[in-house]
């Protein structure tokens, strides 16, 4: 079990029935499902904090066709190559979404122990219903309900973060693996959209209290041959709305698709 700690006074839990308690008496429900809520009610800026489910029905589709799956495997494989002196390790997926890519490290690194968090509640349910075996809790990535250097490896695709945070949660030597869009990224879909395409700049983060020890840059091209498929990965970009019907109606002349799909894997070790 993952040791989650009371977002609101850092204190530890116990859990009584269905529910964890701090000794400052805070209360959190444990789901059905599962998974724990941490998100106190005043940090929601919205109802239903991160992503709505129409984006997250269309990620998980795409993401069910494979077309992200030789990221998912590159950065398995990654963590455990980091992991590689550490004993049951405590690894975290910041921002894991309905838990995709959280699956496939767990998998690959099972002797360790894994846990996802996002800010989005539909999609830790989904994620927690699916994976038993790994730990998700509903917390805002900017207040992380990890105890101070409880972690040896965070893992962080897409998703935004505060570096303070990050130090705070990883151990000392411990490790930092993060995913952007390289430069290429999803080139052919931002050409309809845009006239002159720019590509986007490479994102060279530093992390205050880090250092860089390695970066990757994994490209390679998906042929999209299902018109469904091509509407999803649209769908759960952040470009989606500026696709006009007439931009969407031009795409869709075609009959398949090459697509190049650009990343930027970087990892930090904690100085
Ligand atoms: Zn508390």
């Amino acid at each position: 079990m993952t040791s989650f700690i009371c977002p609101l006074c850092q204190a530890s839990f116990n859990r009584q029935d269905k529910t964890q308690v701090c000794e400052n008496n805070h209360h959190f429900d444990i789901a059905k499902e599962g998974y724990l809520n941490l998100l106190p009610v005043q940090s929601k800026s919205s109802k239903n904090p991160g992503d709505n489910k129409e984006m997250m029905s269309a990620r998980r589709a795409f993401l069910n066709t494979g077309g992200y799956l030789a990221l998912a495997e590159k950065v398995a494989q990654t963590t455990q190559h980091y992991l590689t002196n550490v004993e049951q390790a405590s690894v975290l997926d910041l921002g894991c979404g309905e838990g995709y890519y959280t699956a496939l490290i767990s998998q690959q690194v099972s002797s360790h122990h894994i846990c996802g968090l996002d800010i989005s509640k539909v999609a830790i349910r989904y994620a927690a219903k699916r994976y038993k075996n790994i730990d998700f809790c509903v917390a805002s990535a900017y207040q992380i309900p990890l105890a101070d250097e409880s972690i040896d490896l965070i893992t962080r695709i897409y998703a935004p973060s505060k570096a303070e945070e990050l130090m705070r949660v990883i151990k000392k030597n411990g490790y930092l693996i993060t995913v952007t869009p390289a430069p290429r990224h999803l080139y052919q879909l931002r050409e309809v959209i845009y006239e002159q395409v720019e590509a986007h700049l490479q994102e060279n983060e530093a992390i205050n209290g880090f250092t860089k020890i390695e970066q990757i840059n994994l490209n390679y091209e998906l042929i999209i041959e299902q018109e469904q498929q091509l509407k999803d990965l649209i769908n759960m970009t952040p470009f989606a709305w500026k696709f006009t019907q007439e931009k969407l109606a031009l795409l869709l002349t075609q009959s398949n698709w090459k697509i190049e799909c650009d990343f930027n894997i970087e990892v930090f070790q904690k100085n």
